[in-house]
């Protein structure tokens, strides 16, 4: 008896550190952490990483080129605030191909944008984190995330593997069109720079927002077919809305939003065991004949 309560007062005070470290002592940015505090991060996240994935496209002739990551990363990191992450570093690996006409624009290959996906989660990984959520800031992304995350019933790993894909709620969509003096969009448009205004607004350049048209061109209607060159036929200048009317409060009122509803999943998702249980079990019947 007395040997276990000595066992469990030395446990206590070994714990004690660990629990004395908040989360709010720790910067969410995994390239702002020590390596010592990187430790305690992984820990206090419950070993849940964010990727926040842009790209380097143009965006218009009003808004910066790195965009996508800087939302994405920017609504990452406020999550993170109300529910502990570590949030990866600026990505800029994604699918752009539709921009190569466009000065600045870094578009990968196929093949290496895979791969870098993929080892990069297998680095998330054997650093500690066995949940990635990937949070997409870029539309040309979405095939390509979807497609990896599918991709990882391959084979067998030790982590599990989100999208984070929750749409706005219908009033806050409702509230945001009425918000909006534009009813086009879809790219450096009136509500992403309106968040552009609010995240990083010395960046932000609306005076020239109308120096290019942003309207849907629509040189190839093919109904019931989809061909890669659809988003060219529409948007050449690779604009697509109104941006004249962006301003900071939508971008916070929107941001916000998302904010609230990246928190509640990144909570869903560390309250998930049933993720990697089926996983494991999925890995073991592809194997087992
Ligand atoms: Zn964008």
């Amino acid at each position: 008896m007395k040997n276990i309560l000595l066992a469990l007062t030395l446990l206590t005070l070994l714990a004690l550190p660990a629990l004395t470290i908040q989360a709010q002592d720790l910067p969410a940015s995994w390239e702002e952490l020590t390596s010592a505090d990187f430790v305690k991060a992984v820990h206090l996240s419950e070993s849940l990483c964010i990727l926040p994935m842009g790209v380097v496209e143009k965006h218009g002739q009003h808004l910066p080129m790195g965009t996508d990551v800087f939302i994405a990363r920017e609504l990452s990191l406020l999550a993170a605030r109300d529910e502990y992450a570590v949030v990866f570093p600026f990505w800029y690996a994604g699918q752009i191909f539709e921009a190569r006409h466009q000065p600045g624009t870094i578009s990968y290959s196929p093949e290496l944008l895979y791969r870098m996906l993929d080892e990069t989660c297998r680095e998330i990984s054997r650093n500690g984190f066995k949940k990635i959520l990937l949070v997409n800031g870029h539309g040309g992304n979405t095939n390509l995330i979807q497609y990896f995350c599918q991709a990882q019933l391959e084979s067998e790993r030790d982590y599990a593997v989100y999208f984070f894909n929750a749409s706005l709620d219908p009033e806050t969509n409702r509230q945001i069109r009425a918000m909006r003096k534009s009813t086009t969009g879809g790219h450096a448009d009136e509500v992403e720079s309106s968040e552009m205004a609010y995240t990083r607004p010395d960046l932000v350049h609306l005076d020239r927002a109308t120096t290019e048209s942003g309207e849907d061109l629509n040189r190839l209607p093919l109904p019931g077919a989809y061909t890669g060159i659809w988003w060219y036929a529409k948007y050449p200048n690779h604009y697509a809305g109104d941006a004249k009317d962006a301003n900071p409060q939508m971008g916070k009122y929107v941001m916000e939003k998302r904010v609230e509803k990246l928190a509640e999943v990144i909570r869903i998702i560390k309250a998930d065991t049933t993720t990697r249980h089926l996983q494991n079990r999925f890995y073991r019947e592809a194997t087992a004949h």
